[in-house]
This record gives structure tokens, C-alpha cells and sequence, in this order.
């Protein structure tokens, strides 16, 4: 059981000090605002057992205390964002069990209908007709995909998943896959499963959510060989994460040299401290203004045609 210390991520907090403050990081760059690919939008009594899961420290948060800073209702949540002035956003959500994922995605087409900044988010397991529903919310308009491994516990090579990863590629629609084994592994999170489903689908827009945490180098590697493959920062650099899965400094420069395909992500509503402590964590990496430009913002919007 990891018990990190909670660094104080600055004195800011949530409320109306912190959204100025947010408004004038991405002024300051000269942005438009921002683009968030990883935040969590999902049926409320879902949330609500996501959130009872935080609450618990369950094993698959590695025992973690992580008090949710931004725990209210969705209009609220949605309002949020759009006071920090983040353009676009997503409502990833993820099936545990076969029989699912196409009533989330049901839940999301409502979702992205009333919701015109979210970026219209759909899910998948490996099931009998994931081919199908896949089809369908691509038919819909979906322009996003979660795929969580390690919650799901399946391998994402299953060739169960294989036409989906086939229509995804072909489409060319992202998929923001958490394949990290952080922060507590699973049976089938690390590079390895990743890297066969790249194999056979080398085209497909992956993104590889929390930069691969902790495996950042192998999964750095992975966005090296495939130019589709894309790094959310959801988490990394933060207080938080670095306390007990640190980014190794060493690693950096590939990072620098990636910088037009790693996405700002962040994890909304489910972070242990203030959402400006992910863009002070990114600034802090000292790459210099035109990366972070690249990472906030236009990366995402070149990827999603914003
Ligand atoms: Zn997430």
C-alpha cells in the first residue's frame, strides 16, 4: 500500500481566484483557451460509485487517499470548465463488465447533444458485438474513445476488440487508452499489450492516457515508432503524482522533441487538488512557451479539426 505524502499544490483554491488564474495561464501563452481531452463525464449514479471507489481507497487507486476536488453536480461541473475557459472537452467513460458499454454510449450521445463543447465520447469492451456498437456511435459522431484496461481488466490485443480497433484506424477517430500500470497495475496494463494492438493497427490514433504512467520511457518509445500515437498529461508532473511515480528527468528531452503530440489532459473532476496545479505542474517543466502552446491547445485542436 502506497501512502504518498499530499504535497500542498499552492495556495489557490477551487472558486473563482483559481478560474482567473486559469484564464490568464492560457491568456498568457497567447491561446484561445484550452482543450482538455481527459475529463470525466459519466452517468451521475456512476460518478456517484466511481467517487464512493475514491472515497474507499480501493485497490485499484493503490490505496491511495484521494479526496475529489471538484465533487458537485454536472451543471456545476460543466460550469466549471467553461469559466476556466477550456473550449473543448471530453466525457470519458469505461465499462467494468461485459453489457455496458453501449448504454454509456447511449448516455453520451445525450450528453454531447446537450453539451455542445464536449467532444462526443464513446466506450468499448471486448464483447460479442462491440463491432457493432463501435459502428453505431461512429454513425452517431462520435469523436473520441475511452478504453480503460485496467478497470476493464481485459487486453486490449483481445480479438474480440480487433474490428474495433480496424473501424477506429480507418476512421481515424483517437482513442485515449489508460494502458499504464499506474496507479496500481493490472492484469494487462504496460506497453506490451499496447504495442501488439500497434502492430496490428499501426495507424490507429492512439492515446496513451497519463503519459504511460509509470512506464513513461516504453511508452514514449511507443509514440517514437507510431506517428499516430499521442501522450495525454493527465496527472503526470503534478505534486501528487510525482510523490510516488516520478517522471524521470532524464526522459525530458524525447518529451520536448514529442511536443506536437502530447495532449493537456487532466482528469476533471477526479483530482486530488486544484485544476491550475496540472498547468503550473506542466509549466514547470521549463520547455518553453511554444510546447506548452502545442500541449494546451493546438494539438488537440489539429487532431479534432477545432
Ligand atoms: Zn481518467
Amino acid at each position: 500500500m502506497v501512502e504518498p505524502e499530499i504535497v500542498e499544490p499552492g495556495a489557490v483554491e477551487p472558486g473563482r481566484e483559481e478560474a482567473a488564474e486559469v484564464r490568464r495561464f492560457w491568456a498568457g501563452l497567447g491561446l484561445p483557451g484550452l482543450i482538455d481531452v481527459h475529463t470525466h463525464f459519466m452517468p451521475e449514479r456512476v460518478l456517484r460509485k466511481v467517487w464512493e471507489y475514491f472515497d474507499a481507497n480501493g485497490p485499484l487507486i493503490g490505496g491511495l487517499a484521494w479526496p475529489i476536488t471538484y465533487r458537485a453536480e454536472e451543471a456545476e461541473r460543466t460550469a466549471v470548465l467553461r469559466e476556466f475557459g477550456v473550449r473543448a472537452f471530453t466525457s470519458m467513460l469505461y465499462p467494468h463488465k461485459p453489457g455496458m458499454a453501449r448504454w454509456l454510449n447511449d448516455w453520451a450521445v445525450d450528453f454531447a447533444r446537450r453539451t455542445p463543447d464536449c467532444l462526443h465520447t464513446a466506450t468499448l469492451y471486448p464483447e460479442p458485438d462491440t463491432g457493432e456498437y463501435v459502428r453505431e456511435a461512429l454513425d452517431a459522431g462520435a469523436r473520441v474513445f475511452k478504453a480503460h484496461v485496467q478497470v476493464g481488466d481485459y487486453d486490449p490485443a483481445d480479438e474480440q476488440l480487433r474490428s474495433a480497433w480496424g473501424m477506429l484506424a480507418e476512421a481515424g477517430v483517437p482513442v485515449v487508452m489508460h494502458c499504464g500500470s499506474g496507479p496500481a497495475p493490472g492484469r494487462f496494463t504496460g506497453p506490451e499489450s499496447a504495442a501488439r494492438v500497434l502492430a496490428r493497427h499501426p495507424r490507429l490514433r492512439l492515446i496513451v492516457a497519463h503519459l504511460g504512467m509509470p512506464e513513461y520511457e516504453a511508452f514514449l518509445g511507443l509514440a517514437e515508432r507510431y506517428p499516430q500515437v499521442h501522450l495525454d498529461t493527465t496527472m503526470a508532473f503534478t505534486d501528487f503524482t510525482e510523490s510516488f511515480m516520478p517522471f524521470p528527468q532524464r526522459a525530458l528531452p524525447r518529451l520536448a522533441d514529442l511536443g506536437d503530440r502530447v495532449l493537456l489532459g487532466t482528469d476533471f473532476p477526479n483530482i486530488p487538488y486544484p485544476y491550475l496545479h496540472q498547468l503550473r505542474a506542466l509549466e514547470r517543466l521549463e520547455l518553453g512557451s511554444d510546447w506548452l502552446r502545442a500541449v494546451c491547445h493546438d494539438n488537440a485542436a489539429k487532431l479534432f479539426a477545432l
